[in-house]
């Protein structure tokens, strides 16, 4: 009989027998709801031909989901506890290898490269809550060969991540996000559905990775930089902070807007991607 591994008992039963117990600083809010996982491997692309990198197992109750439906699973965790837990949830499923490791400090091009040889590739995780944006960031910024990345995130990161330019809700990382990739917020999930219960509800969110590159490499640069500056002084008006960020003086940034078509009172929050992407094209001009 297959392993039920959201049922609290068999879960206590492990961790008991093994001697694990949670570390809450690595974010270990194991998944107990048993309808999600299997919506995360569905709505996350797998399929018979692709394989998956998953950030994070747990006790691996996402990576079989994922093993079940994909070529091949590489998994990256940070926490050897868990090692002798998922020996045993894992065992017998050929497709599935564990590295133990830290996500931030792994080379994931090089991992996707020799575990999986150019076959399309999906990311699958539920994130640990403490390095949600450097993780996706990561996963984004090194142009991995991805074609999706579907993630569980906190309910109100989802909302960023999925806001799109000049709303009210939207930060720096929704014009990141936005221009690697075409996010989606697929469902929420609640905070019971979680061992231990986070204080917060979550969500899942998909990324469809864009292919193509919208901006030469040096554009691209002043691009961050630029919203990087705006956002670091959201409030103030974007002159104040590009001044100080290029080493301009204030008449100066109020000519590139207006070469722009940017009003000079313009805060970060308020100007389109395309805004941002002629501001960076003036700026490398310059
Ligand atoms: N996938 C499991 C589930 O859904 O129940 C576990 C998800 S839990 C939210 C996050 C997992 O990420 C934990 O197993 C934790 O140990 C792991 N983790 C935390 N920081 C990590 C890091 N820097 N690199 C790799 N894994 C990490």
């Amino acid at each position: 009989m297959e392993l039920q591994l959201t049922n609290i008992g068999v879960i206590k039963e492990l961790f008991s027998r093994h001697g694990f117990s949670f570390t809450k600083s690595l974010g270990q809010n194991f998944l107990i709801n048993p309808s999600v996982c299997p919506k995360i491997a569905e709505f996350g692309g797998c399929a018979e031909n692709v394989c998956a990198l998953e950030i994070g197992t747990g006790i691996g109750v996402l990576t079989r989901e994922l093993a079940k439906r994909c070529d091949k699973v590489v998994a990256v965790e940070i926490d050897e506890g868990l090692r002798p837990i998922l020996e045993e949830t894992l065992e017998g499923l050929d497709n599935v290898e564990v590295i133990f490791a830290d996500v931030m400090q792994t080379d994931l091009a090089a991992v996707l490269e020799e575990k999986f040889g150019g076959k399309e590739t999906v990311v699958c995780a539920n994130l640990p809550y403490y390095i949600t944006s450097p993780v996706i960031m990561r996963v984004l910024e090194s142009r991995l060969p991805v074609k999706a990345m579907t993630v569980m995130v906190q309910k109100e990161a989802a909302d960023r991540l999925c806001a799109a330019p000049a709303t009210r809700e939207c930060g720096a990382i929704s014009y990141a996000v936005n221009y690697y990739s075409v996010p989606k917020l697929l469902f929420k999930v609640n905070r019971g559905s979680f061992m231990p219960a986070p204080n917060v509800d979550s969500a899942v969110v998909r990324l469809d990775i864009r292919t193509e590159k919208m901006l030469p490499e040096n554009e691209e640069q002043a691009l961050f930089r630029i919203i990087r500056a705006g956002f670091s002084q959201r409030r103030k008006q974007l002159a104040n902070p590009l001044s100080a960020e290029f080493n301009m003086p204030k008449t100066q940034i109020a000519e590139i807007l207006q070469t722009a078509n940017i009003k000079p009172s313009a805060r970060a929050e308020e100007l389109s991607l395309e805004d941002y992407f002629s501001l960076a094209r003036i700026f490398c001009d310059k």
